[in-house]
Protein backbone atom coordinates (compact mmCIF):
# COMPACT_ATOMS: atom_id res chain seq x y z
CA UNK A 1 0.00 0.00 0.00
CA UNK A 2 2.02 2.95 -1.43
CA UNK A 3 1.61 6.46 -0.60
CA UNK A 4 4.11 9.06 -2.59
CA UNK A 5 4.63 12.36 -3.34
CA UNK A 6 3.53 11.83 -6.58
CA UNK A 7 0.09 10.83 -4.81
CA UNK A 8 0.41 13.85 -2.38
CA UNK A 9 0.81 15.74 -5.28
CA UNK A 10 -2.09 14.80 -6.75
CA UNK A 11 -4.04 14.82 -3.43
CA UNK A 12 -2.84 18.93 -3.59
CA UNK A 13 -4.60 19.39 -6.78
CA UNK A 14 -7.48 17.83 -6.31
CA UNK A 15 -8.03 20.19 -3.13
CA UNK A 16 -7.51 22.64 -5.40
CA UNK A 17 -10.39 22.07 -7.67
CA UNK A 18 -12.70 21.23 -4.64
CA UNK A 19 -11.78 24.42 -3.42
CA UNK A 20 -12.63 26.26 -7.05
CA UNK A 21 -15.71 23.92 -7.54
CA UNK A 22 -16.91 26.29 -3.90
CA UNK A 23 -15.92 24.10 -1.09
CA UNK A 24 -14.74 26.32 1.54
CA UNK A 25 -14.24 24.33 4.68
CA UNK A 26 -10.35 24.44 5.26
CA UNK A 27 -10.96 21.49 7.62
CA UNK A 28 -12.66 19.54 4.64
CA UNK A 29 -10.22 20.51 1.59
CA UNK A 30 -7.26 19.40 4.78
CA UNK A 31 -8.95 15.82 4.96
CA UNK A 32 -9.18 15.47 0.79
CA UNK A 33 -4.98 16.83 1.03
CA UNK A 34 -4.25 13.93 3.82
CA UNK A 35 -6.47 11.29 2.52
CA UNK A 36 -5.05 8.72 0.48
CA UNK A 37 -7.95 7.56 -2.13
CA UNK A 38 -6.42 5.45 -4.15
CA UNK A 39 -6.27 2.89 -1.21
CA UNK A 40 -9.51 2.77 -1.17
CA UNK A 41 -9.96 1.71 -4.99
CA UNK A 42 -9.51 -1.22 -6.68
CA UNK A 43 -5.72 -1.02 -7.86
CA UNK A 44 -6.82 -0.63 -11.36
CA UNK A 45 -8.68 2.45 -11.03
CA UNK A 46 -5.15 3.62 -8.99
CA UNK A 47 -4.50 6.08 -11.82
CA UNK A 48 -7.72 7.80 -12.25
CA UNK A 49 -8.06 8.52 -8.20
CA UNK A 50 -7.49 11.43 -7.97
CA UNK A 51 -9.86 12.02 -10.90
CA UNK A 52 -13.23 13.83 -9.76
CA UNK A 53 -14.92 11.30 -10.33
CA UNK A 54 -16.95 8.38 -8.96
CA UNK A 55 -15.97 5.12 -9.71
CA UNK A 56 -17.26 1.06 -9.04
CA UNK A 57 -16.15 -0.41 -5.81
CA UNK A 58 -17.46 -3.91 -5.14
CA UNK A 59 -21.04 -5.72 -4.60
CA UNK A 60 -21.93 -2.89 -7.35
CA UNK A 61 -21.62 0.31 -5.13
CA UNK A 62 -19.65 3.20 -6.15
CA UNK A 63 -16.80 5.18 -3.80
CA UNK A 64 -18.59 9.06 -3.80
CA UNK A 65 -17.64 11.66 -6.38
CA UNK A 66 -15.24 13.63 -4.07
CA UNK A 67 -17.39 16.80 -4.87
CA UNK A 68 -19.83 15.11 -3.31
CA UNK A 69 -18.05 13.91 -0.51
CA UNK A 70 -16.77 17.18 0.11
CA UNK A 71 -19.83 18.80 -0.23
CA UNK A 72 -21.89 16.42 2.32
CA UNK A 73 -18.99 17.03 4.56
CA UNK A 74 -18.77 20.79 4.35
CA UNK A 75 -22.98 20.52 5.40
CA UNK A 76 -22.46 19.10 8.74
CA UNK A 77 -20.17 21.71 9.88
CA UNK A 78 -18.18 18.81 11.87
CA UNK A 79 -16.47 20.17 14.78
CA UNK A 80 -14.46 18.12 16.85
CA UNK A 81 -15.69 15.09 19.02
CA UNK A 82 -19.26 15.57 17.29
CA UNK A 83 -20.89 12.12 16.95
CA UNK A 84 -22.12 11.15 13.10
CA UNK A 85 -23.85 8.30 12.22
CA UNK A 86 -23.28 7.34 8.58
CA UNK A 87 -25.58 5.52 6.17
CA UNK A 88 -23.85 3.78 3.28
CA UNK A 89 -20.32 2.65 4.57
CA UNK A 90 -19.29 1.75 1.20
CA UNK A 91 -15.51 2.05 0.15
CA UNK A 92 -14.96 4.10 3.70
CA UNK A 93 -13.40 6.87 2.15
CA UNK A 94 -16.46 9.43 3.03
CA UNK A 95 -16.21 7.80 6.85
CA UNK A 96 -12.11 8.70 6.34
CA UNK A 97 -12.91 12.25 5.75
CA UNK A 98 -15.23 12.72 8.83
CA UNK A 99 -12.64 10.45 11.20
CA UNK A 100 -9.38 13.16 9.86
CA UNK A 101 -11.88 16.12 10.70
CA UNK A 102 -12.12 14.72 14.30
CA UNK A 103 -15.37 13.21 14.42
CA UNK A 104 -16.70 10.15 16.26
CA UNK A 105 -17.86 7.92 13.29
CA UNK A 106 -20.74 5.19 13.79
CA UNK A 107 -21.03 3.88 10.24
CA UNK A 108 -23.34 1.00 8.88
CA UNK A 109 -23.32 -1.19 5.49
CA UNK A 110 -25.56 -3.12 3.92
CA UNK A 111 -23.47 -5.57 1.90
CA UNK A 112 -21.26 -7.94 3.87
CA UNK A 113 -18.57 -7.96 1.11
CA UNK A 114 -18.01 -4.42 1.65
CA UNK A 115 -18.71 -4.35 5.43
CA UNK A 116 -15.61 -7.05 5.88
CA UNK A 117 -13.68 -5.43 3.28
CA UNK A 118 -13.45 -1.89 4.21
CA UNK A 119 -13.68 -2.86 8.33
CA UNK A 120 -10.01 -4.11 7.60
CA UNK A 121 -8.97 -1.82 5.22
CA UNK A 122 -9.50 1.45 7.44
CA UNK A 123 -7.25 0.67 10.48
CA UNK A 124 -4.91 -0.55 8.37
CA UNK A 125 -4.70 3.52 7.44
CA UNK A 126 -4.68 4.34 10.40
CA UNK A 127 -8.63 5.46 10.40
CA UNK A 128 -10.47 4.36 13.65
CA UNK A 129 -14.33 5.22 13.43
CA UNK A 130 -15.88 4.31 16.74
CA UNK A 131 -17.98 1.30 15.16
CA UNK A 132 -18.70 -0.21 11.69
CA UNK A 133 -21.75 -2.31 11.45
CA UNK A 134 -23.21 -4.75 9.26
CA UNK A 135 -27.08 -3.77 9.07
CA UNK A 136 -30.07 -1.29 7.81
CA UNK A 137 -29.17 1.85 7.28
CA UNK A 138 -33.58 2.40 7.40
CA UNK A 139 -33.24 1.29 10.70
CA UNK A 140 -30.17 4.02 12.00
CA UNK A 141 -28.42 3.00 15.18
CA UNK A 142 -30.88 3.56 18.42
CA UNK A 143 -28.29 2.47 20.56
CA UNK A 144 -25.78 5.19 20.12
CA UNK A 145 -28.24 7.74 19.32
CA UNK A 146 -28.68 10.91 19.62
CA UNK A 147 -26.22 12.10 17.21
CA UNK A 148 -24.99 15.24 16.16
CA UNK A 149 -25.19 14.41 12.65
CA UNK A 150 -26.65 11.81 10.31
CA UNK A 151 -24.98 11.41 6.51
CA UNK A 152 -27.10 9.26 3.98
CA UNK A 153 -24.60 8.25 1.18
CA UNK A 154 -27.07 6.68 -0.71
CA UNK A 155 -29.78 8.13 -2.89
CA UNK A 156 -33.35 7.56 -0.35
CA UNK A 157 -36.65 7.53 -2.07
CA UNK A 158 -37.96 9.47 1.54
CA UNK A 159 -36.49 10.44 4.61
CA UNK A 160 -36.40 7.37 7.12
CA UNK A 161 -38.14 8.20 10.36
CA UNK A 162 -35.85 6.73 12.52
CA UNK A 163 -33.11 8.52 11.32
CA UNK A 164 -35.17 12.02 12.18
CA UNK A 165 -35.93 10.87 15.94
CA UNK A 166 -32.12 10.14 16.45
CA UNK A 167 -30.55 13.43 15.67
CA UNK A 168 -29.90 16.03 18.72
CA UNK A 169 -31.84 19.49 18.50
CA UNK A 170 -29.54 21.49 16.64
CA UNK A 171 -28.19 18.34 14.75
CA UNK A 172 -28.18 17.72 10.93
CA UNK A 173 -29.64 15.23 8.48
CA UNK A 174 -27.96 15.20 5.43
CA UNK A 175 -29.55 13.24 2.81
CA UNK A 176 -29.67 12.93 -1.07
CA UNK A 177 -33.60 12.92 -1.95
CA UNK A 178 -34.83 10.78 -5.02
CA UNK A 179 -35.08 7.64 -7.36
CA UNK A 180 -33.67 8.36 -10.79
CA UNK A 181 -31.42 11.34 -9.46
CA UNK A 182 -31.34 13.42 -6.17
CA UNK A 183 -31.72 16.87 -4.51
CA UNK A 184 -29.35 16.96 -1.82
CA UNK A 185 -31.18 17.49 1.00
CA UNK A 186 -30.58 19.05 4.66
CA UNK A 187 -33.16 18.82 8.00
CA UNK A 188 -31.89 20.69 11.04
CA UNK A 189 -33.43 19.49 13.84
CA UNK A 190 -35.15 22.68 15.68
CA UNK A 191 -36.83 21.32 18.69
CA UNK A 192 -39.25 17.84 19.52
CA UNK A 193 -41.02 18.18 16.64
CA UNK A 194 -39.58 20.75 13.86
CA UNK A 195 -37.20 20.05 11.14
CA UNK A 196 -35.73 22.83 9.03
CA UNK A 197 -35.52 21.99 5.42
CA UNK A 198 -32.72 23.13 2.73
CA UNK A 199 -32.27 22.24 -0.69
CA UNK A 200 -28.83 22.07 -2.66
CA UNK A 201 -29.62 21.07 -6.22
CA UNK A 202 -29.17 17.77 -8.03
CA UNK A 203 -26.57 14.99 -7.32
CA UNK A 204 -26.40 11.19 -8.15
CA UNK A 205 -26.26 7.95 -6.02
CA UNK A 206 -26.51 4.22 -5.69
CA UNK A 207 -30.05 3.88 -4.48
CA UNK A 208 -30.18 3.03 -0.26
CA UNK A 209 -32.26 -0.12 -0.41
CA UNK A 210 -34.50 -2.09 2.12
CA UNK A 211 -33.16 -4.59 4.42
CA UNK A 212 -32.69 -7.96 2.42
CA UNK A 213 -33.94 -9.86 5.57
N1 LIG B 1 -19.73 6.56 1.51
C1 LIG B 1 -19.43 5.62 0.46
C2 LIG B 1 -20.47 5.64 -0.63
C3 LIG B 1 -20.78 4.27 -1.08
S1 LIG B 1 -22.19 4.12 -2.13
C4 LIG B 1 -18.04 5.86 -0.10
O1 LIG B 1 -17.48 6.95 0.11
O2 LIG B 1 -17.50 4.95 -0.72
C5 LIG B 1 -23.50 3.86 -0.98
C6 LIG B 1 -23.39 2.67 -0.07
O3 LIG B 1 -24.63 2.57 0.64
C7 LIG B 1 -23.20 1.33 -0.77
O4 LIG B 1 -22.05 0.71 -0.27
C8 LIG B 1 -24.47 0.54 -0.42
O5 LIG B 1 -24.25 -0.85 -0.27
C9 LIG B 1 -24.88 1.20 0.88
N2 LIG B 1 -26.29 1.03 1.23
C10 LIG B 1 -27.37 0.99 0.42
N3 LIG B 1 -28.51 0.82 1.12
C11 LIG B 1 -28.13 0.71 2.44
C12 LIG B 1 -28.85 0.52 3.67
N4 LIG B 1 -30.17 0.36 3.71
N5 LIG B 1 -28.13 0.49 4.82
C13 LIG B 1 -26.77 0.63 4.81
N6 LIG B 1 -26.05 0.81 3.68
C14 LIG B 1 -26.71 0.86 2.51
Amino acid sequence: MKNTSKHQGLRNQLAKLLEEKGITDKNVLEAIKIIPRHLFLNSSFEDFAYQDKAFPIAADQTISQPYTVAFQSQLLEVKKDDTILEIGTGSGYQTAVLCIMGAKVYTIERQNELFKKTSLLLPKLGIRPKKVIFGDGYKGLPEFAPFDSIIVTAGAPFIPQPLMAQLKIGGRLVIPLGEEHQIMTMLIRKNETQFEKHEFGEFRFVPLLEDKN
